[in-house]
């Protein structure tokens, strides 16, 4: 199997002066960082991580590999956020895919996703380190009440905020056709998963078409963060030993791109979007209360008030524990 069609997209969105995200586009490996921090430490902190990967490449392959080159990523963030006053706190996510034969090994920490579009049908691949996906997990929020809660952008993993960092890593079998998707949460925040399916699958012969109908989706539902998509398809065959002509990196937010047209396409199949969400990572108080108070409603109403009570201990116990590890890690 080797890469046929490939894309990148950024854009920094609606709402933001900058863009933050950072991205790696050399096939067969691709990652986007989308970082976090005050001034432009969010800049600082993507791009880092983005060029720590890129000099690794992940040399050897593989899972461990792409582990390997996360945690050196995540060194040189922590090191640089712990030494220069200007940058203390700062954060990134990383979502890479490398493919090798006929495998896809991905390497994730934080909030931005990995999909992938097979036989017409868009998966999630990657677990989302965020509060409210933690919450979705334990079952104490529905993956619709998650998908517009105000604290979203929250995340329980990030690079650079702890001298170590767990990476999540798992290998997909490849088959030919197999479309993949890594996206910070600029896109899948503000274009619902059904949206995201539609929209390649309507663009599918046309990666480049296809990302532009991603951005502009996401900037026509509010374009409330930075938007960045990586498309890649697998074909049949095998890889070029050549180097490749169109391989890209961006360790620092690019110039912006001329604003896509704002005419809807019939293909873009936009949902309304859903509330704008807080970018910050510490939880007030009043929004936990509003966490509680969603999850009583939907609640059945013969729940016992023992277990009622005792539900919401738990939910606010495990809101404090993570409020306590963001702020730690913020505070470092
Ligand atoms: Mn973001």
């Amino acid at each position: 199997m080797r890469v046929g069609q490939a894309d990148v997209r950024t854009d920094s969105g609606r709402k933001r002066r900058h863009n933050e995200d950072s991205y790696v586009f050399q096939p067969p490996l691709f990652a986007i960082a989308d970082g976090m921090g005050g001034a432009r430490a969010g800049e600082v902190a993507s791009a880092l991580a983005a060029g720590a990967l890129t000099e690794s490449g992940a040399d050897g392959g593989g899972e461990r590999a792409l582990a390997r080159a996360i945690q050196e990523a995540n060194r040189r963030v922590h090191e640089r956020a712990s030494t220069d006053a200007e940058t203390e706190g700062m954060g990134t996510t990383m979502t890479v895919a490398l493919v090798e034969g006929d495998s896809v090994s991905f390497g994730h920490v934080g909030d931005s996703r990995a999909y992938l579009l097979r036989d017409g049908r868009l998966e999630q691949l990657t677990d989302d380190h965020s509060l409210v996906a933690e919450l979705v997990r334990r079952g104490e929020l529905s993956p619709q009440a998650a998908e517009v809660h105000p604290q979203r952008s929250v995340i329980t993993r990030a690079l650079g905020t702890d001298p170590d960092v767990d990476v999540d890593t798992f290998s997909v079998e490849a088959k030919p056709g197999d479309l993949y998707l890594i996206c910070s949460d600029g896109l899948s925040d503000m274009v619902p998963g059904e949206a995201i399916e539609r929209i390649l699958v309507a663009n599918r012969s046309d990666l480049a078409a296809a990302s532009r109908a991603l951005v502009r989706a996401a900037n026509q539902a509010g374009g409330d963060d930075n938007i960045t998509a990586i498309l890649f398809e697998l074909v049949e065959g095998n890889s070029p030993q050549t180097a490749e002509p169109d391989e890209k990196t961006k360790e620092h937010a690019a110039v912006a791109e001329v604003a896509e047209e704002d005419t809807l396409h019939p293909e873009d199949a936009v949902a309304p979007p859903p509330p704008t969400a807080v970018d910050t990572m510490v939880v007030p108080a009043a929004d936990i209360q509003a966490a509680i108070a969603e999850r009583e409603s939907q609640r059945p109403a013969h729940a016992g008030v023992g277990r009622r009570l005792l539900a919401l201990l738990v939910i606010a116990a495990l809101v404090v524990v993570i409020v306590v590890l963001v702020w730690q890690g913020l505070a470092r």
